[in-house]
Order: structure tokens, then sequence, then C-alpha cells
């Protein structure tokens, strides 16, 4: 789960981050008065969206009156951010964070990740902040540090002082970039982070150190223990599909595709996509419906994919171990009933009572594609797609 930058850095504060003064606003008029409060000369309005890269789409304006708050304001809201990191729909604007302008001698790159390779947390950084890392990786990686923090111990002093020394920072200002990595690195592993990215992490002219930007995930199987963070969640900023689904207790990632997948197993949704992808056809969704479906979860997750337009065929791969093929079957034969689905449904079948699910859907005489392997129904699912739709299946007219 991602949280706002305003979030984060409330979240980091608490854990001696350095930030500028600043305030939340619904609305221009909130904005303004916000400022007004903070006092000073130049202010920040930051669009809040869960993205980076606002700089550069319009999201982040210095503003130095009242008008201009107004009207940066005005343009954020409600508008559709795109930056590199939203994809073509871009996020809705709903919130703005209004922050005092910092004037900034240096901006420094500082991010906490988890490294697959090491199985450890590892602190990335770099005196060229302000580009995102992916730039600085193609324009400047020479200018990378990297360490890695050891867990039995925890991220010691010693480690900042050099990531400090490398990224050219000077000598007096080393306990305060000491200070702020301990801090993100407490609040990464005691809040069960998988991210905390400041960028950039800024030197003042008047030699303070404060994180500008703040950006952190958390493993979503982690935030029943973290209830204040989970409170944090904003759906405006999630793919709806894949927010409907975590409500439902789905596994459900959206693509781009138009064949929608239902299968068990987190790996075998995996090897379902692959397969469709070799016959030529493009995965619309990444679902898994977990073990043990019942009826009621299979019509879950019928609704679920036919709630995304682009989908022209659907594809149920299920191998039952300790699922039930003929739960699958009535599942499927429920959500056939009860929703209207006008695209070509294909089933495979594989494991705990294949037979009597296959009679179920043979009974039913829903027009179900069915196919042996997994190969076939991809095929068939493809097929179908190009093929039948075209005539137009209507799953309701053959009821
Ligand atoms: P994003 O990463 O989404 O583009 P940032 O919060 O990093 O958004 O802001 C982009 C740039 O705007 C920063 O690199 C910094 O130069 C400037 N900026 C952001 N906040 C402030 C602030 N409070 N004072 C001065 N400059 C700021
Ligand atoms: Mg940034």
């Amino acid at each position: 789960m991602d949280i706002h930058e305003y979030q984060a850095k409330e979240v980091l504060s608490g854990f001696g981050v350095t930030v500028p003064d600043g305030a939340l606003a619904y609305s221009p008029e909130q904005a303004a008065y916000r400022a007004s409060e903070l006092g000073g000369e130049r202010w920040v309005v930051k669009a809040q969206v869960h993205a980076g890269g606002r700089g550069k789409a319009g999201g982040v304006k210095v503003c130095k009156t009242d008008t201009e708050i107004y009207e940066a304001c005005e343009n954020m809201f409600g508008m559709k951010l795109v930056t590199h990191q939203t994809g073509p729909e871009g996020k809705g604007v709903y919130r703005v964070y209004v922050e005092t302008a910092v004037l900034i001698a240096n901006e420094i790159y500082l991010g906490f990740v988890l490294d697959r390779t090491t199985q450890r947390v590892m602190i990335v950084a770099s005196a060229e902040g302000g580009m995102e890392i992916e730039e600085i990786s193609a324009d400047k990686p020479d200018s990378i540090v990297r360490a890695v923090v050891e867990p039995a111990v925890g991220l010691r002093e010693f480690q900042c002082r050099q990531i400090a020394f490398k990224l050219g920072v000077e000598a007096a200002l080393v306990p305060q970039m000491v200070r702020t990595m301990k801090g993100c690195y407490r609040a990464f592993t005691e809040l069960d982070a998988t991210m905390v990215e400041i960028n950039p992490l800024v030197i003042t002219e008047d030699h303070r150190v404060i994180a500008l930007d703040a950006k952190m995930t958390f493993d979503d199987n982690a935030l029943f223990r973290h209830p204040q963070i989970a409170e944090l969640r904003d759906k405006s900023q999630e793919d709806p599909r894949e927010s409907r689904a975590a409500d439902r207790g789905l596994n459900y990632v959206g693509l781009d595709g138009n064949i929608g997948c239902i299968v068990n197993g987190a790996g075998l949704a995996m090897a379902t996509m692959d397969t469709i992808k070799l016959a030529g056809g493009e995965p619309a969704n990444f679902l898994d419906i977990g073990g043990g479906a019942t009826p009621e979860r299979v019509a879950k997750a019928f609704r679920l994919v036919l709630s995304d337009k682009k989908v022209q065929a659907i594809l149920v791969n299920i191998f039952a171990g300790i699922n039930r093929c003929d739960w699958v079957a009535e599942g499927v034969v429920q959500a056939l009933k009860e929703v209207e689905v006008d695209v070509p449904v294909i089933v495979r079948l594989a494991g705990t009572n294949v037979e009597q699910g296959q009679k179920i859907l043979a009974r039913s005489g829903l027009p179900i594609i069915r196919a042996a392997t997994l190969q076939e129904a991809a095929e068939r699912a493809v097929g179908a797609w190009k093929n039948d739709l075209a005539q137009g299946v209507n799953m309701r007219a053959a009821l």
C-alpha cells in the first residue's frame, strides 16, 4: 500500500526526520488559509497523488501570494495528474499540501528498499537528488552509493557516516544525515515498509538537512499489525478494480489485455497468463481466487473480471487440490446465471472431483467451452475471442 507525501512526512517526522512545516487542504480557499497560518513569504503547493514526477507534470508550484496559491490550486484540484509513474490515465488530485518553501543548496537522493539478492534492507543514495532514481542510474550510475543493513545489528552509525561522506556532505552536517538515515530505517523496519524514498533530501542554505519529498510503501500482508498505517489508505489513488478485489479478499492485478483469467494459486495464474500469451492473446488480469474457493467466491471473481469492460473472453483454470472442481463448476454456473456474461467462457478443470465438476458444467446447458489441458484452454480462449465474439455469444440467451 502506498501513502501520500504529507502522510509519509508525518510518519517520518515521528522517527526524527526533519520536514518542512506544512498543512493539508481540500480546496483553494483552505490552501490560501493554510499558507497564512504557516506564515512566511513563499510556499509550495503540492498535489497529493500516489506517484512521483509531479514537479515536471505541474503538480508542484512555488507561490508568493494568496492569488498565486489560489490559481495553482484551481489548476490542480480535480485534474488527472499524469506523470511518468501514473500511467496514461493519471491520478485524481483531491488534496493539496501547502508547505513552507525552503532555500535549497543541495539535493540528495535517499532510498531504502528490500534487496532480494542479499535479502536485506538496502540503502541507495546519490548526490544527484531531484532526478528520479531511474534517471540517475541511467545518466550518473557512478554517483550511486549502496549499503546493505545487517538485520541482526541494524543500521550502524558508521554506515550512515560512510554514506554521508561518499555523498560529499560537509562534516558539520553529518550528524543530521545520520539522524535522518536512522529515522528512515527505524520507520522502515518497525512499520513493515517495503520502500522509503526521500527525493530530494536537501541541504538548505542555512545548513539544515530536510526531507522535501517523501514516499512510503507498506507490505499489505503486514497492515493488520499497523492499524494507524492501514487507516492512511486512499482508495481514490488505487486501480478501482484492484481495490474492489482487495475488499473481497481476492488477489487481483489489472492488466491491459482482453482475456480475463480466473485461476487458483499464484503460480498457476502466472503460468496461465504465459500460456495465453504463447497462444497469441493478452491477459486482462492476474486473479488468484485461492484455495477452498466456494461457489460464492467464484461468482465474485466473475463479477470482478467482468467489471473490466475490455474483457472479451474468460478463461477459468482450476487445478483442484484443496479446491474442489464440483464447487468451482457450481460457482461458474451460478455466476453465469446471476451475472450478465456476454463473452465466451472457457473452463479447464483438473484434480479433486473433476468428473462431478464436468458433469455440472455439461448439465447446466450453458455454452461453456471446455478444455482438458491448459494449452488447449488458452488456444480456445484466444480462438473464441477472435472468432466467436464476432458472432456474439450470449450466455444468458442460452439459459
Ligand atoms: P516530485 O518528486 O513528485 O516531482 P517533489 O516533492 O520532489 O515532487 O518536488 C519537486 C521539486 O520541487 C523538488 O525537487 C524541489 O526542487 C522542489 N520542492 C518541493 N518542495 C519544496 C519546498 N518545500 N521548498 C522548495 N522547493 C521544493
Ligand atoms: Mg520527489
